[in-house]
Formats: C-alpha cells, sequence, structure tokens
C-alpha cells in the first residue's frame, strides 16, 4: 500500500483508524491532528511545512535534539550485527553490558546495577515489586504501602497510573491497593493565604511524616516522588521541601525512591534531579532522556544496599522481552557519548538555563501570569485571572487549552496543565532560539489576554 500524500488524505485516514493516547479521539478527529513530517534541532516541520519550535522536546525527551546522525548511525550498525536478542537465560549482549556500566558510572555513587525495561510506567511497575521482594526478603513483608503524591505522574500503565496521583485516570481504571496519596508541593496553587514559601515546604513535606505514622512504619515500605512534578504542571517545590523530606526518608526504615523520566540526564542542570536537590534515593527511575526519544527504552538503578538483600532472595520472577534491547541500548550509548562530549549537563547549569530563566521570569510581568518558574530548562507559567489574590479562573482547564491552541498558531509547541503552560525544550537550544521562544510565548499570553477579556474572563 502505499500513502496518499495530501495533509487531507492522511488526516483521514488517521481519523478512520488511529485512537490517540490521552485524547478525546472523536473531537480530535472533527479537528484533524497536526501530522510531523520531519525534525531538525529544536524543530519541528508539519506536513503543511510549517516549522515550528518545540518548547516540549517531544514529550520531555529529546535531550539532544533531532536529527543526530550518530545516534542513528549506532542503531543501524548494531541492527545489522544483533537487531535483538534477550536477557533472559543466562546470556547477555555487548550493548546492555556496555550501558549498565556506564550508567554506573553517571548515577550517584550508592547505584551500580540497573535493570532494564522499555518505558517510564514498565520502570514504575518494576519498583513495585523490587520494593516488595525487598521486604519480603527481609522477613518484613506487612512492609506494602507506597506514599506517593496528588498530581504525580508515573505512568499510565494500571500499577504505575496507580502509583500517580492523577484523579482523572484512577476515575477511569481500577486502581491497585496499598498506594496512598500525601499533599504536593505546589505553592502557588495550595498553599494558606500568608504562609511563606518556606512554610509550605516545610509542611507538605511533613505529611510524610504524619502519613508515616497515621499508617504505621511497619506498613510502609516506599516514598515515589518526580524531583519537580511534570505532567502535574512543572511543580517546582519550595527550597526547604527537600531537605526536610530527606531528612525523614534517612530516619525512617522506608525507601525512597526518585522517578527521574524527566528530571534524569540534565533537564534541571545535573546528571539527575536528586542531586539538583540533594536527596539521597535508593531506587532511581529513568526512561526518556535515556536515549532522547531516538529508541524506546526505561531503567531502574537500585542501590547497592538494596541490591545486597535482593540477590539473598533467589529468582525475580520479573522481566519484559525488551529488557535491554540492543538497539535502545546503543541508542542509548550514542545519546551519552553526545551529552559527554557536548557537556550539554553543564550547558544547562551555566549557560542556557540561566539565560532562558533570566528571559523567562520577565513573563511573570504579564497581567495573566501569576509565576514563571524556570529549573534548568524545565518551566511553567500559570494563568491566573487575578495575579495578587493567586485566584484560579472559574471553568479551570479553558484558558490553558486556549492558550495552547493560541501557541501551536505561533509556531511554538507548549503543553497546557490545568491552566499553566509549561515547556521543557532541547537541551542544545542555542540563545537565538531562547529569545524566538520567549517572544513566541510572550505572543501567545497577548492572543489569551485578548480573548479571555473579550470572553470576560478577566477584567
Ligand atoms: C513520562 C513519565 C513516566 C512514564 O514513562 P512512559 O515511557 O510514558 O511509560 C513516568 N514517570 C515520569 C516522571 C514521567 O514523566
Amino acid at each position: 500500500m502505499t500513502l496518499p500524500k495530501t495533509t487531507a488524505e492522511l488526516r483521514a485516514l488517521d481519523a478512520a483508524h488511529h485512537l490517540h493516547p490521552f485524547s478525546d479521539t472523536k473531537a480530535l478527529n472533527e479537528e484533524g491532528s497536526r501530522i510531523i513530517v520531519k525534525a531538525d534541532g529544536v524543530w519541528l516541520t508539519d506536513s503543511d511545512g510549517n516549522r515550528i519550535l518545540d518548547g516540549m522536546s517531544g514529550l520531555w525527551c529529546v535531550n539532544v535534539g533531532y536529527g543526530r546522525e550518530e545516534i542513528v548511525e549506532a542503531v543501524a550498525t548494531q541492527m545489522r550485527e544483533l537487531p535483538y536478542y534477550n536477557t533472559f537465560f543466562k546470556t547477555t549482549h555487548k550493548p546492555a553490558i556496555e550501558l549498565a556500566a556506564r550508567l554506573a558510572e553517571l548515577t550517584p555513587p550508592q547505584f551500580n546495577r540497573v535493570f532494564f525495561t522499555g518505558s517510564g510506567s514498565e520502570s514504575n511497575d518494576t519498583v513495585i515489586k523490587l520494593v516488595r521482594r525487598y521486604f519480603d526478603i527481609k522477613e518484613q513483608p506487612k512492609k506494602k504501602i507506597i506514599i506517593s503524591r496528588r498530581n504525580a505522574y508515573h505512568g499510565s500503565t494500571v500499577a504505575a497510573g496507580s502509583l500517580g496521583g492523577m484523579s482523572p485516570m484512577h476515575d477511569q481504571s481500577a486502581v491497585i491497593a496499598d498506594v496512598v496519596h500525601i499533599a504536593q508541593p505546589y505553592f502557588w496553587g495550595e498553599a494558606r493565604q500568608g504562609e511563606t514559601p518556606d512554610e509550605f515546604g516545610l509542611r507538605t513535606a511533613r505529611a510524610l511524616e504524619s502519613t508515616i505514622d497515621a499508617l504505621g512504619e511497619d506498613r510502609i515500605a516506599a516514598f515515589i516522588a518526580e524531583p519537580i512534578q511534570g505532567a502535574g504542571g512543572v511543580i517546582v517545590p519550595p527550597a526547604s521541601y527537600w531537605p526536610e523530606i530527606a531528612r525523614i526518608c534517612r530516619e525512617r526504615d522506608i525507601l525512597f525512591i526518585s522517578d527521574e523520566v524527566i528530571c534524569g540526564f540534565g533537564r534541571t542542570g545535573s546528571w539527575f534531579g536528586c542531586e539538583t536537590f540533594g536527596t539521597e534515593p535508593d531506587i532511581l527511575v529513568m526512561a526518556k532522556g535515556i536515549t532522547s526519544g531516538y529508541m524506546p527504552l526505561g531503567g531502574v538503578m537500585v542501590a547497592d544496599r538494596v541490591v545486597d538483600v535482593l540477590l539473598q532472595g533467589g529468582d525475580f520472577n520479573h522481566g519484559y522481552t525488551y529488557s535491554g534491547h540492543p538497539a535502545a541500548c546503543a541508542a542509548a550509548l550514542a545519546n551519552l557519548d553526545i551529552m559527554l562530549r557536548e557537556k550539554l549537563v553543564e550547558r544547562v547549569a551555566n549557560d542556557v538555563g540561566p539565560y532562558l530563566k533570566a528571559q523567562w521570569s520577565t513573563l511573570a510581568e504579564h497581567p495573566l501570569v501569576g509565576e514563571a518558574p524556570m529549573m534548568g530548562l524545565v518551566g511553567a507559567l500559570e494563568l491566573t485571572p487575578d495575579k495578587i489574590g493567586r485566584t484560579k479562573f472559574a471553568d479551570v482547564g479553558k484558558v490553558g487549552t486556549m492558550a495552547r491552541d493560541f501557541s501551536f498558531q505561533n509556531n511554538l509547541v507548549m503543553r497546557a496543565v490545568r491552566d499553566r503552560l509549561i515547556i521543557a525544550p532541547p537541551l542544545v537550544i542555542s540563545h537565538g532560539e531562547i529569545d524566538e521562544l520567549v517572544a513566541r510565548a510572550r505572543k501567545t499570553l497577548d492572543a489569551t489576554h485578548a480573548e479571555a477579556k473579550r470572553l470576560g474572563w478577566v477584567n
């Protein structure tokens, strides 16, 4: 079958046959999807020839930018030599060996072993089994509960979706037992009147402590969190939050799981978000940026003190056909080579990160913007009808979606979460491209503001 060429024909086929993730496919079919045909650097090209600045790195993953021949070559070479073999029954292969060793070098010192998966969701499913196995082997089988946070995102499978704190997902699927959600450190949206960011950070962190006490430490296995909540709207915690969480995790007999699927591999200006915030996880979850999205791959790093116990337990009855897929591991190795050679992590910390933050912060003065946090290369714009009173729009999500659509019309990809616009551009973005990104974001805010005024949503 040869594919038809026109945008209209492609849209019709998509509408006839494709169920889209996290979408109202019926509404989408009426509107028609935007069809992306190629990409280079930070720029996407659609089927009508528009060039669009990708402010989201695909889905937070294309950290080294599009069009990297080096990764393409590494994958092709590996596919010719050995396109597939498994890592189950007493076998392994060179790409998995090399990547495992490389990850042990790049991650914090407590980590020397990795379990490979195909995605972030599979990684978090793996985490649940690892954590429970760990306490079973230690003869503490009552320790089953994993504490997570409301509005967290840990993936989309039944178990990972249960770990996450997204109620619209819970509403559509059964939720697994023994997951408890506590408050998120979302100062702008959830602090009390008069509370300072630091007071709020401490209060939300201490919800972990009081929940452990209320349920009984003998029943709590772990606490899982993203360093910065990504899909929840880029929630950057107040400075007091992570040190207090770290103290609580140190004092209690629980494992701390850092879900680094977004924050890992340079996003916050360190290799991993836990380094930016000074926490010491026992388990570190990876996906997305590990290959810059060129191939699907995930992994779970397990700290030595946990591995030492797991190794006493005999068979671990868990694995995926594509755990450590050779071509995906080859993509990861080539991706990490680029990151090291081009010093992309340092670039985020010392160059483009501070530059974007300075430009982005000027958007906080816009009448529609409540706050404009930016850390490394991940940030947000909280849209509000009332900056001073920190109020939300009556019909949550309407303004955000409208702004997201304006942004797309302005050829800038930003995503909307409720009434919060979010960005996470590729780590290779240049100063000139940052200027362009911020100019398009400002244009988007102006258009949204004008329309919101017209509709009587703001004064
Ligand atoms: C995207 C994401 C996941 C899920 O990864 P998939 O590869 O989509 O399964 C898990 N955790 C976080 C923090 C994520 O952002």
